[in-house]
């Protein structure tokens, strides 16, 4: 029998999950189609990332790219950026709309655990948004996220807390009354705790140096970072100087 290949052995994908964003492959950059909410929340997470870390000039690596909704955003800003994502059939469309907006952003189907083995502190800047509670374990990817940062460099994450608020707002308000996501798009115990991500990556070497919630408010349509993190939440971490092995 023929080894596996690479990136099968680190297979920590939900081939389910990645189908329900590769079958809508084509709704991606409509701003109102079922990726609307990624397009309404990117001005605001550009804006808080590039406020942290500073995007000019910096080498990024954006895990579980999508279409690129955060990827091109963040090139325009000038950085040097490769997107990452297990769905062929959206990194396809990524590809042609950054052609189509002459945008210089470096596709690859791979995951975070794969990429990896082989770039090991190569980014200034890694992002992983709205991806962690769709994966079969996300420490996994945490362990990969923290190898590919350099020392001093940036980790952002968001995901959605594990609350009964989130239950409330995340899943039944956004799914099933208004309607802004498909329905089957989140599963509560894959929420993860702002805790549990903090204590995994101080085991790496990182601090925690911001935190911000990100909430929508139905009467007006908008979305704000607001305090309150026990929704969806954006964290900042940077790998130390002098640390050992991420
Ligand atoms: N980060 C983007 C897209 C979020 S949607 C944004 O915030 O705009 C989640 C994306 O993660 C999908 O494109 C899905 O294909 C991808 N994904 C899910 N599991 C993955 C994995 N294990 N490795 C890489 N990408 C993954």
């Amino acid at each position: 029998m023929s080894p596996e290949p690479e990136s099968r052995r680190h297979d920590n994908v939900d081939h389910a999950e990645v189908h329900k964003f590769a079958h809508r492959a084509r709704e991606w950059w409509d701003p109102n189609g079922a990726f609307a909410t990624l397009h309404a929340i990117n001005p605001l997470r550009l804006e808080w990332i590039d406020q942290h870390a500073g995007l000019e000039g910096k080498t990024v690596v954006d895990v579980g790219c999508g279409a690129g909704i955060l990827s091109e955003t963040m090139a325009v800003r000038g950085a040097r950026v490769t997107g990452l994502d297990a769905g062929a059939e959206h990194l396809e469309v990524a590809r042609e709309h950054a052609t189509e907006a002459g945008l210089k952003i470096h596709y690859l189907h791979t995951t975070a655990e794969a990429h990896a083995e082989h770039h090991a502190g190569a980014y200034d800047i890694v992002t992983c948004l709205e991806m962690l509670e769709h994966v079969p374990d996300p420490e996994a990817v945490i362990d990969a996220l923290v190898r590919l940062v350099r020392p001093g460099g940036w980790l952002f994450l968001s995901t959605i807390n594990r609350t009964p608020r989130a239950f409330a707002e995340a899943i039944v308000g956004a799914e099933y009354v208004l309607n802004m996501l498909p329905t089957g798009t989140h599963e509560y115990a894959r929420f993860i705790r702002p805790s549990e991500l903090g204590t995994a990556l101080r085991r790496h070497g990182f601090r925690v140096t911001a935190m911000t919630g990100l909430t929508y408010s139905p009467l007006n349509g908008q979305y704000r970072l607001v305090p309150r993190t026990d929704v969806n939440y954006l964290m900042a971490a940077r790998r130390e100087e002098t640390a050992g092995p991420a």
